[in-house]
């Protein structure tokens, strides 16, 4: 216990109890529940999830840390570590292993890749029932923005278009070990159901969205040339004189359509 936590793995391990239990309760785990962690580091999370569900995947790239964290969860319940950067694990396969319909994703992110871990679970996020992360308080910030919000832009469409994001409560830098520079948010993710889900081809949106965002000043005719002309942005029903922070998620959706039907 106690390992010098390293800063190339994002480690900041959680202490006050006071958090770990408000995660913990946010989460609810229920026994039978199929939950997955990402980064379990000494356990501060891993244990009480554990205790709760019976059983939990633990998802680790630090091999030091995992001979400790097994030791640990022996006498709680059934914990499974998978060594392996999380980007390489595919939740949809790992949902089927386990024999769930669903996974419950949960962690205390690396804050160094959260963006790449936010952006790898949306791709798998059929596979998800829901997730709960803490993550720089900024982060949250910008995926819960709405249309006109400074903060609003490619992480707010791309994960308004596949969650419901609802940021639940901050924690400060001195519950951690080391303390993190920045405050941190948890915020909880519930995949949207299939029905209510767009139909647009997922790479052509979040190119869309890539390229009105890279240039945010400029209007979406100017941003969106590469991709697509001003009747063609027209045709989406959306203002090409417009910035792409005032569209809503759905905007971004009508134009990927337009630019589907217009290169068929
Ligand atoms: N859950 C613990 C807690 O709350 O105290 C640790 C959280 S710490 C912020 C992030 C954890 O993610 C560390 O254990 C770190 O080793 C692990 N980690 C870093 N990069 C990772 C990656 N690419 N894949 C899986 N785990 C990673």
């Amino acid at each position: 216990m106690n390992a010098r936590p390293k800063k190339s793995f994002g480690q900041h391990f959680l202490h006050e109890k006071r958090y770990i239990d408000r995660i913990v309760s946010a989460i609810s785990p229920r026994d039978g529940d199929t939950v997955v962690e990402i980064g379990p580091g000494e356990g501060a999370l891993t244990l009480p999830l554990l205790a709760a569900a019976g059983r939990l995947t633990a998802i680790e790239l630090d091999t030091d840390l995992i001979p400790a964290l097994r030791e640990r969860a022996a006498a709680v319940g059934a914990l499974a570590i998978i060594q392996a950067d999380v980007l390489t694990v595919d939740f949809t396969a790992l949902a089927s292993q386990l024999g769930a319909t669903r996974l419950r994703i949960a962690g205390n992110l690396p804050y160094y890749i959260s963006s790449p871990i936010l952006f790898h679970c949306v791709e798998h996020a059929a596979a998800i029932q829901d997730m709960h992360f803490m993550l720089q308080k900024e982060v949250v910030d910008r995926m819960a923005a709405e249309p006109g919000s400074k903060v609003y832009g490619r992480l707010s469409v791309m994960l308004q278009l596949a969650c419901r994001v609802v940021p639940l409560f901050d924690v400060p830098p001195g519950a951690f070990r080391p303390p993190p520079k920045v405050d941190s948010s948890v915020v909880r993710l519930v995949p949207l159901a299939a029905h209510e889900l767009h139909d647009a081809d997922p790479l052509r949106v979040h190119a869309i969205v890539k390229a009105a965002f890279a240039q945010r000043r400029k209007t979406l005719a100017n941003g969106l040339k590469q991709l697509m002309d001003a009747d063609a942005i027209r045709q989406a029903g959306v203002d090409p004189g417009a910035r792409a922070e005032t569209l809503a998620p759905a905007d971004f959706v009508r134009l990927a359509k337009v630019v589907d039907t217009r290169r068929a």
